[in-house]
């Protein structure tokens, strides 16, 4: 699976924390918790880098700063030669085509008002990659990416199935050509019985497209299965890096020793349930 080409890192994330102050009610003090302790990871183009911890590790708060959606309080984050943290204006906003994102719900991050077409051709139309007159077809081109049925593009979320809105959740991400997608825990809210066919949909996009993912889940056995190298993320801090051909002969640190044995958790390669066309 390895398709790292170039041999500078397209994201570098360097030192970064995130501290976020919980004011409790009835008293003065207010608690820090620290979700993101002094981490430094990267990932080469094309390649997929998974992030690996159980609830609570600060796998999230993580992705959503390499998304900007929360600013770190040290460190930089660095996105094919930008620094993210210090760009504005009309030159983030093309950075951010570059860079999509893949949530864990797909019942709600998924306009119900709008129609396929709509939901997977926006980020086209809100970067201006394309043009009114190719929208149809782009929209057919990116359905039979993700293996839904190119002629549902006036349906709306509403008809789908999870995996499904999933899948159009992965093609919308895809449309402006991303450098990097980062997922989050796109499979947990699924049925495991239409897990693997998501997850067969995000190899065949790192495959064809040369795409690099930033692949988030609690589960190790999973993020083996998809993913290039390991992170290992414990408290807020990453405790292990691994590539995926070493798990498990490799492991080092306790922590990650403990996630092999609390998820065996064998996929499914094929799956013929909530099949698409
Ligand atoms: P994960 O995605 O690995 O489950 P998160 O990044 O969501 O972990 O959370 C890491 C830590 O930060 C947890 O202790 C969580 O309770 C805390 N946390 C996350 N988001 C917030 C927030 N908006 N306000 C306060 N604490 C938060
Ligand atoms: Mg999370």
């Amino acid at each position: 699976m390895a398709r790292s080409s170039g041999h500078r890192p397209m994201l570098e994330v360097k030192d970064v924390s995130l501290a976020y102050s919980t004011g409790k009610l009835f008293t003065r003090r207010k608690e820090r918790v620290l979700a993101v302790d002094n981490v430094s990871l990267h990932v080469m183009p094309g390649e997929a880098l998974g992030i690996v911890g159980e609830s609570g590790s600060g796998k999230s708060s993580l992705a959503k700063i390499v998304m900007g959606l929360e600013t770190p309080s040290a460190g930089s984050v660095d996105f094919l030669g930008t620094d993210l943290l210090k760009v504005k204006g009309a030159e983030r906003r093309r950075l951010g085509a570059r860079l999509q994102m893949v949530f864990q719900d797909p019942y709600s991050s998924l306009n119900p008002k709008m129609t396929l077409k709509q939901l997977v051709t926006e980020p086209l139309v809100v970067h201006g990659l394309a043009r009114r007159d190719e929208l149809e077809q782009r929209c057919r081109d990116l359905l039979e990416k993700v293996s839904l049925d190119p002629e549902w593009g006036d349906r709306y979320p509403g008809a789908l199935s999870g995996g499904q809105r999933q899948r159009v959740a992965i093609a919308r991400a895809l449309a402006s050509s991303p450098d990097l997608i980062v997922c989050d825990e796109p499979v947990s809210a699924l049925d495991a019985s239409i897990r693997a066919q998501v997850l067969n949909v995000l190899v065949d996009m790192q495959r064809d497209h040369g795409v690099g993912t930033l692949f988030i889940a609690h589960d190790l056995a999973i993020v083996r299965h998809v993913c290039d190298r390991v992170a290992v993320m414990h408290r807020g801090r990453v405790v292990e890096v691994l590539d995926a051909a070493d798990i498990p002969e490799r492991v080092q640190h306790p922590y990650t020793k403990a996630l092999l044995e609390a998820n065996p958790s064998p996929l499914r390669k094929k799956d013929t349930e909530d099949a698409g066309p």
